[in-house]
């Protein structure tokens, strides 16, 4: 450690250094009171010192520039280390970065557009997941969940020359996994599919698996609760016509084991649709011990307490550390 002092002046900037004994950027003194960006601007820089066993002081007499005062503060570390830092700017931004590594990025006040940062790669930063639905409605709610995460969202309508993956699992979990895993197989990407349907406890798990297609080949949502509605004619007691409605989510990527997540929204099968809310067997399906059919719920209030709803928050929960394991 040396006992010089360091400075730096133009008709803008003005700042003083000195090398202390402390591992931090102890004082970055300010003739402005309460400068914040200063005090960014400190704990930015003693991230730089994270191995050394010394640090600095600087006052700040006048500063125009946060790149100045940074290459200021990076010549300081670098003539007393020998490290080979280096200063530069991008689009508004500072970054200092140690042969290959970038260290330090430090922002414009206000921040810069990721695409002027990144370049135009008609993609956003990091991974994109494929959603394994035609339905924009489906994807619109899981676009703005993995934004946290910083993914982009797409869905099978960006690939129309994928062949449709059959459905031919007996279970929820095997379907979802089925066009996960193949889509993932053929495309390279981190791919998310869905299974759900209704379970009628009376009925042995039926319509579960088939229930888009419980009432035949050219089924509709009324045909579908007209045949459930026939097969519970004899079961008077509601608490008989007990049932799920369930989700079974899995991701995939080759290389990886998949995630699975599911979940199950217990109620009872009303013995006449109510409600005009949402789809297929929603009049039908009475939420827990409310009274209401899941049609008579608006689509926040579904959301919030679905089969759908839970399936997809246990998966955020999961989702970040799912993709940073890497099978070996
Ligand atoms: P999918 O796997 O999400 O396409 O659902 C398959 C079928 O299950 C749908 O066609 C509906 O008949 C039924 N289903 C799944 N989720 C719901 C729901 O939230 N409300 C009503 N019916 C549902």
């Amino acid at each position: 450690m040396s006992d010089k002092i360091y400075e730096y002046k133009d008709d803008q900037d003005w700042y003083i250094g000195k090398w202390t004994d402390f591992n931090a950027v102890t004082a970055m003194a300010s003739i402005l009171e309460g400068d914040s960006e200063l005090q960014l601007l400190k704990e930015e820089l003693t991230a730089l010192l994270a191995q050394e066993e010394k640090g600095f002081a600087i006052t700040v007499i006048k500063k125009t520039s946060d790149f100045r005062l940074i290459s200021f503060a990076v010549d300081m570390i670098a003539s007393e280390t020998k490290r080979p830092l280096k200063v530069t700017q991008h689009q508004g931004a500072v970054l200092v970065s140690e042969k290959d590594k970038l260290l330090l990025v430090h922002l414009p006040k206000g921040g810069t557009g990721l695409t002027k940062f990144f370049g135009d790669r008609n993609q956003s930063l990091g991974d994109t997941i494929l959603i394994a639905t035609h339905n924009e409605g489906k994807t619109k709610e899981f676009r703005q969940l993995f934004a946290q995460l910083g993914l982009k969202v797409e869905n099978l309508n960006q690939y129309p020359d994928l062949p449709e993956v059959e459905e031919t699992g007996l279970t929820f979990e095997e379907n979802a996994r089925l066009k996960a895993e193949t889509i993932a197989k053929q495309t390279g990407k981190i791919v998310l599919a869905d299974d759900s349907g209704l379970k009628v406890d009376i009925l042995g798990g039926l319509p579960g698996v088939w229930s888009a297609r419980f009432s035949g080949a050219d089924a509709t949502d009324q045909s579908n609760n007209a045949k459930l509605l026939h097969e519970l004619a004899m079961v008077f007691d509601l608490k008989k016509r007990s049932a799920q409605f369930h989700t079974t989510l899995v991701a995939a990527k080759t290389g990886k084991e998949s995630l699975v997540v599911e979940a199950d929204w217990p109620g009872y099968i009303a013995l006449e649709p109510r409600g005009e809310n949402g789809f297929g067997y929603d009049p039908l399906f009475i939420v827990g011990e409310t009274g209401k059919t899941s049609a008579e719920l608006t689509a926040q209030e579904k959301n919030e307490i679905s089969h759908r709803g839970q399936a997809v928050k246990k998966l955020m929960e999961a989702f970040p550390a799912w993709l940073n394991t890497h099978l070996s």
